[in-house]
């Protein structure tokens, strides 16, 4: 069993399903909180299972860089050492070597880069991108790929597609002869709590998975092109990778509905790096089951709030003496205890708990809207959804 995608209810291209992994069940359309340094910033791993997140993302190369991927693998993998033994996922590594680091020279063999950390030289191929993504021991590991800049010609981004079709392929090479090599697979490693609902214990898989990536720039015809051959490497789930770099709204669904229409629906479909409330949902409805984004994070502790009535800036005035909660819809810990008062106060003092509160409120507003959306299609009706997140843009 490679990775088990079972699909229980569908509404038009929607589909409500359920990935099973080594570390538990991840019901989709699911949205994965990013844990970049194996650590979802300011919030606990404990209250991360209170809000019901069943999978996160670790960033392959700030662990890396640091603490290292070989004593994360002599601790034990990512999951002992941070303590979650929920799924996990780590990306390639790729898009953060483009967007962080410095003196970065891409060649065939793969990348070489300069620490942003200390300024110390690297190299990432495929192959070590493998290698380091199995130390860390994610349930789904992601294919090394070249995110190609935003705007580029359509040869660049031609070419760029070729050559992440290349590293698709080394890496699955790399990936298959060494799955067996994570820090987990001796170990039976699923909770009676994880178990829960997973069927079968034979049901689920003893290696992580590889999804492949899809590529292509803005180009319809390149990212079908990149489906098509991504798809014929066959990989057990496949990411479209590429996107909310900087283009517009319409284009970014554009090139995920042309993406949607080749791969497998059988298989788990995953959009890299998005994105907004009304964003998730919509591409939940057209047919994607996993997304992340390091929006609910990031914007959390900017004191940007996501509610049920649109965002609101946590320290604006306005919010000096409101007695309410953050979202008066929303039944996660910090709306039922605390007011906007002293969310803002915090915020406007820079105390350490302001980006708690925020970030924990925003990650159950995330994980909250997924689960009315997998409630709504097990309803056979996502239109109240739509219509209703519309009204957040
Ligand atoms: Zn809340």
């Amino acid at each position: 069993m490679t990775l088990p995608f079972t699909i229980e209810s569908q509404t038009g291209p929607a589909r409500l399903a359920r990935i099973s992994t080594a570390h538990g069940p991840v019901e989709t359309p699911s949205f994965m909180p990013v844990g970049t340094a194996g650590t979802v910033k300011a919030v606990p791993q404990g209250i991360l299972e209170d809000l019901g997140a069943q999978i996160i993302l670790g960033n392959t190369y700030h662990l890396y860089l640091r603490p290292g991927h070989e004593l994360v693998r002599n601790l034990g993998g990512l999951h002992k050492f941070m303590s979650w033994d929920r799924a996990l996922l780590t990306d390639s590594g790729g898009f953060q070597v483009f967007s962080l680091s410095e003196l970065r020279k891409v060649k065939e063999e793969g990348v070489s880069f300069r620490s942003h950390l200390d300024g110390t030289s690297h190299l990432f191929t495929p192959e070590r991108s493998m290698e380091i993504q199995i130390a860390l021991g994610a349930d789904i590991v992601m294919a090394f790929d070249e995110c190609t800049e935003h705007p580029a010609e359509r040869e660049r981004a031609r070419a760029s597609m070729e050559m992440t079709l290349r590293w698709a392929k080394r890496s699955k090479d790399y990936f298959e002869a060494h799955k067996h090599e994570v820090p987990w697979n001796s170990v039976p490693a699923l909770s009676a709590e994880n178990a829960e609902g997973m069927g079968h214990p034979t049901a689920y898989p003893t290696a992580p998975a590889l999804f492949g990536i899809i590529q292509g720039g803005m180009y319809p015809d390149l990212r079908r092109e990149s489906a098509e051959r991504t798809v014929e490497l066959d990989f057990p789930g496949y990411a479209i990778g590429g996107l909310s770099v900087g283009e517009s709204r319409a284009k970014t669904m554009e090139m995920i509905a042309v993406v949607l229409e080749i791969l497998p629906k059988d298989k788990p479909r995953y959009v890299m790096g998005v994105g907004y409330p009304e964003e998730i949902v919509q591409y939940a409805a057209m047919g994607v089951d996993m997304m992340d984004c390091v929006l609910p994070t990031r914007a959390a502790r900017h004191g940007l709030l996501f509610t049920s009535e649109g965002r609101i800036n946590i320290k604006n005035a306005r919010y000096a003496q409101d007695q309410g909660p953050a979202d008066p819809k929303c039944a996660c810990r910090v709306c039922a205890r605390y007011t906007r008062a002293y969310l803002r106060h915090l915020f406007v003092s820079a105390e350490p708990l302001a980006g708690v509160l925020n970030t924990v409120h925003n990650l159950a507003y995330y994980l909250d809207t997924m689960r009315s959306v997998r409630h709504a299609i097990t309803l056979g009706d996502l239109s109240g959804m739509l219509s209703g997140s519309v009204s957040l843009t």
